[in-house]
């Protein structure tokens, strides 16, 4: 648990205060994380890396010379937002472009796609490596859905060291997916951890045992074990790593590694000197030289405790990459000339402008129906409040249990967007659009990135010119039903939100040109979409976090799904609001 904190809500924002306070000098605020202190020189690639917060050192603290140049930094254990993402880059990107480098999450991969449209939109080039050195987390043969841990480091080092040899854009992507390529870990864990301000924790390892492959979220592990020997424990990791040492190494006689053995969060470091001095003792043993061995923490899981070994198959540009100088808040190593940097202009940068003035929509009865979408947020807001413990506990048994403080979050700033868009007299497409930036900016997580999308494509089919009809408003929940599909690439039957989405819009359509009014045909529409989600608890998922735990989530319906049909039953209760109804 967190001893140290004020509102819960806040921590992430007020901890990364803190962050730049201490480290004034090397990092800067930028919206949406955190950038060098100085600009990155002209020509140079720009080393964009991000993801959740309660992972330090990971994303921030690998944040300077010989590594990053920025990080986004999302809520606690959510991705940052696509806007996020994308004013952090633009923060530091030059016209050589961005090199975005992450762990290999669905949310994580989702925000950052979406940004690097963006960029690329406006003409910046960017390329993407995503991490994926967690072998537990998926086969050999799907080595792409593999997740990113401690590995991160080896190949956010191989990107930097490229981009400051300058390098150009490709070169650097391909250096970052060769280290990606040659690094490996595995990790195993002793405790789970409980978030900031939470009364439970958000996952667990039984008393005495070790998970073996348990994920930095507590996404579940292939085994769970007594807890063994130090010596064991090293004896383990080494032979998982060794079992897929690379093939182009030849007889291996002289093979080179780096080494990285890293703490969870509760393990102290004399813990980790003892592991490895096992590890190293095997490794050699192997027949393999350690070149620059790190023991420490690279990524962690607030108090979570437990440990990875991460191999890095070195070559000799690798290992240039692996041994050169770096100088960031949580990672130093030789001597780096700081003399020669320059501060950034623009290091004073503060919040960007508040959105531009609303304004008001034409009719009367566009701004009626403003409200009536303010309302329906306000209802789905108060449904998701009461049911946020039930929807992290569903995420929790086969994916990363954010998914109630995620939609909780989500929502929230969702419907003060809203409201404060129906004060101002905007029309529905407008008080909707408001809704859904909020929504994606704060929520985090894949689930997240999906609804701000899906509210963003319905409110252009709403529009700001007449209150919508019922046949409008199954269009417009048409179109948020394709936008999801569209990014997302879920299928009905994927065990995703998608199986009540799909129902939701058909019966929805149906009820309508059936002739009924959009309150009945709603609440028609949201009782579909309820036991659609329910029913998915037979399905197994084949998108998203859940994917690598299969089986676990047998018997419990998805998440995304049960939270999207309550949120359209909260919706039913608006429309049915007496004075909405006289209306349609
Ligand atoms: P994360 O998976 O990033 O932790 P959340 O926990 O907030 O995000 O949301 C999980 C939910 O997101 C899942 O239960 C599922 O309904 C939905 N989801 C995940 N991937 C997809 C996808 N590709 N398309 C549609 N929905 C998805
Ligand atoms: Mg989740």
């Amino acid at each position: 648990m967190s001893y140290i904190v004020n509102d819960p809500d806040d921590f992430a924002a007020e901890s990364t205060l803190g962050f730049i306070a201490a480290h004034r000098g090397l990092v800067r605020r930028v919206n949406g994380g955190v950038a060098r202190a100085s600009a990155t020189p002209a020509g140079e690639v720009a080393v964009v890396i991000g993801g959740g917060s309660g992972h330090y050192p990971a994303f921030a603290g690998l944040v300077g010379p010989g590594l990053a140049h920025a990080a986004a930094m999302g809520n606690v254990f959510a991705s940052p937002s696509a806007q996020q993402i994308y004013s952090v880059a633009r923060s530091v990107a030059t016209e050589a472009g961005v090199l975005f480098s992450y762990g290999n999450y669905a949310g994580d991969a989702l925000n950052f796609d979406q940004a690097q449209e963006r960029l690329r939109a406006e003409g910046i080039p960017t390329a993407t490596v995503r991490v994926t050195d967690d072998i537990y987390s998926a086969s050999l043969a799907d080595r792409a859905k593999r997740r990113g841990i401690a590995g991160d480091l080896a190949v956010f080092r191989a990107a930097a060291w490229a981009s400051a040899q300058g390098m150009g854009l490709a070169e650097v992507e391909a250096l970052a997916a060769r280290a990606n390529e040659r690094t490996r870990s595995v990790g195993v864990a002793f405790s789970g951890c409980t978030l900031p301000g939470a009364t439970a924790p958000l996952f667990t390892v039984p008393d005495g045992m070790m998970a073996v492959g348990m994920g930095i979220h507590g996404e579940p592990g292939i085994d769970v074990v007594p807890l063994p020997s130090a010596g064991e424990i090293a004896d383990l990791l080494v032979t998982r790593l060794l079992e897929e040492r690379p093939d182009d190494l030849g007889d291996g006689a002289s093979a080179r590694v780096g080494v990285i053995v890293n703490g969870l969060g509760s393990v102290k470091s004399e813990e980790l000197f003892l592991l490895y001095h096992s590890v190293a003792g095997l490794i050699t043993q192997a027949g393999l030289e350690i070149v620059d061995p790190e023991v420490g923490e690279y990524a962690t899981s607030f108090e979570m405790a437990g440990v990875s070994l991460t191999l890095i198959w070195l070559d000799d540009v690798l290992e240039q990459a692996w041994s050169s100088p770096a100088y960031a808040p949580a990672y130093r190593k030789g001597v780096v000339d700081l003399a020669d940097r320059i501060a950034d202009e623009n290091a004073a940068e503060g919040e960007t402008a508040e959105d531009d003035a609303i304004q008001p929509a034409a009719t009367v009865d566009a701004q009626r129906a403003g409200k009536d979408v303010a309302r329906a947020l306000s209802a789905i807001r108060a449904m998701i409040d009461r049911e946020v413990d039930e929807l992290g506990r569903l995420d929790a048994i086969a994916g990363d249990g954010d998914h109630g403080i995620g939609m909780q979050r989500g929502v929230r700033a969702a419907d003060a967007a809203a409201q404060a868009a129906a004060d101002s007299d905007a029309g529905p497409g407008t008080v909707l659009a408001r809704a859904g930036d909020a929504w994606a900016d704060k929520a985090g997580g894949t689930s997240g990135a999906l609804w701000g999308l899906g509210l963003r494509a319905a409110a252009k089919v709403l529009g700001d010119a007449t209150a919508p009809d019922g046949r409008t408003a199954s269009e417009a929940v048409a179109a948020a039903r394709d936008a999801v599909q569209t990014s997302g690439k879920a299928q009905i039957g994927d065990k995703t939100m998608v199986d009540a989405l799909v129902p939701f819009a058909e019966t929805l359509a149906e009820r309508i040109a059936g002739g009924d009014d959009l309150a009945t045909a709603w609440e028609a529409a949201a009782a579909v979409s309820m036991k659609a989600a329910r029913a998915t608890a037979d399905l197994l998922p084949r998108m998203g976090r859940a994917r690598p735990h299969m089986e676990k989530s047998l018997g419990t319906p998805d998440p995304g799904a049960v939270s999207l049909a309550l949120a359209m039953a909260a919706g039913a209760s608006a429309w049915n609001d007496g004075t909405t109804e006289e209306k349609r």
